[in-house]
């Protein structure tokens, strides 16, 4: 199929371009590298480009037939979000409503989105569902949740069919340690956890203690990369096959608390490095879990690498790999 992947510098969207042209497809990827890196796109075409530019679009639109589009660029990070609103209303919503509107234009007919946990906001329950209401209390989660109902909408109102993916926490990196999280300035726990094994960071905080969880901090269910983005390549097949739309869930199902993952990151590093106890952080729920049914049969999905030690244990050694990198290429930019 003839794809486009907005966002395929990125982090997760290079693991899905990765796995997308080893199953055969014809990528172009459309990203303004804002923090996705060029190498990091190991298969297709790399247009360097950005989605508030509306005639960029129509150009790459207008050049390539796309028979799918697979929508990963946005900002992602909630603290971010709740200081900086207007950012993520113009980059997530805004920029998705000129991504939908050469969709329209052009009768592209299949669309998969990275949606987010973040949509569902703090329900009762913490194991969710997708049919749960949308609250969300952040405004990373609620330029989402506006993005997601203009997909359904459009949809409504005309042949396109979609898979929105709502994703759980995310991490880990590919078991070759060809890609992974090499985002600058990363929030997320085990990024910033693996970031102090290596060096680049002093230490970190643990972010409220005071949850009503079993040791005080918050829950998530963390989901490895690969098995998220096989979940894109399955999507695809899936409206290739004539199936309909539909909202997944993306997680495993159960969950660790923040001090879990790091005794486990620093089990896996066998080394130790400062964590302070420090306030909640804006915007955060107190767990997160996925209900994954849905998935299982509507794609035929099942986890593969659902292992903490393994989630960890690939992060850590893709940091390694990248500060290394980093390292060498600062000695050669002072060398020359
Ligand atoms: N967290 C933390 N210290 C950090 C980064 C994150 O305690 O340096 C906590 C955060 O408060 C949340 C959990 O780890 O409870 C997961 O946060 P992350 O930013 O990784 O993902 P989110 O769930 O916000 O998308």
């Amino acid at each position: 199929m003839k794809v486009l992947v907005t966002g395929g510098a990125g982090y997760i969207g290079s693991h899905v371009v990765r796995q997308l042209g080893e199953a055969g497809h014809d990528i172009i990827v459309f990203d303004n590298l804002s923090t996705g890196y060029a190498w990091a796109v190991t298969h297709g075409e790399l247009v360097v480009g950005d989605l508030a530019d509306e005639d960029a679009i129509d150009a790459l639109f207008r050049d390539h037939q796309f028979e799918a589009v697979l929508h990963f660029a946005a900002h992602i990070v909630v603290p971010e979000s709740v200081a900086n609103p207007l950012k993520y209303y113009r980059n997530n919503t805004r920029n998705t409503l000129n991504l939908l509107a050469a969709i329209e234009r052009y009768q592209v007919p299949h669309l998969v989105f990275s949606s987010t946990a973040a949509v569902y906001g703090m329900p009762e329950q913490t194991v969710l569902t997708e049919d749960l209401p949308l609250a969300p209390i952040n405004p990373y989660g609620a330029s989402k949740m506006m993005s997601e109902r203009m997909i359904m909408d459009l949809a409504a109102a005309s042949s396109l069919r979609y898979v929105i993916l709502r994703y759980f926490n995310v991490a880990g990196a590919d078991l070759d340690g060809r890609l992974g999280q090499a985002t600058p300035e990363a929030t997320h726990l085990i990024k910033v956890a693996c970031e102090c094994v290596t060096g680049a960071r002093d230490g970190m905080s643990i972010f409220g203690t005071d949850y009503d969880t079993r040791d005080g901090t918050c829950v998530r269910d963390y989901i490895h990369v690969e098995d998220l983005a096989r979940a894109h390549v399955m999507a695809l097949d899936h409206m290739a096959a004539g199936g309909e739309s539909d909202v997944l869930n993306c997680g495993y199902g159960r969950g660790f608390t923040v001090r879990e993952v790091i005794d486990v990151v620093r089990q896996q590093a066998g080394c130790d490095f400062p964590v302070a106890e420090s306030p909640r952080r804006a915007g955060d729920p107190g767990a997160l879990m996925a209900d994954n049914q849905r998935i299982r049969r509507v794609l035929g999905w099942s986890p593969r690498h659902d292992d903490l030690e393994v989630i960890v244990r690939t992060a850590l050694d893709w940091e390694r790999q990248w500060q290394r990198k980093q390292a060498d290429g600062a000695t050669h930019s002072t060398n020359h």
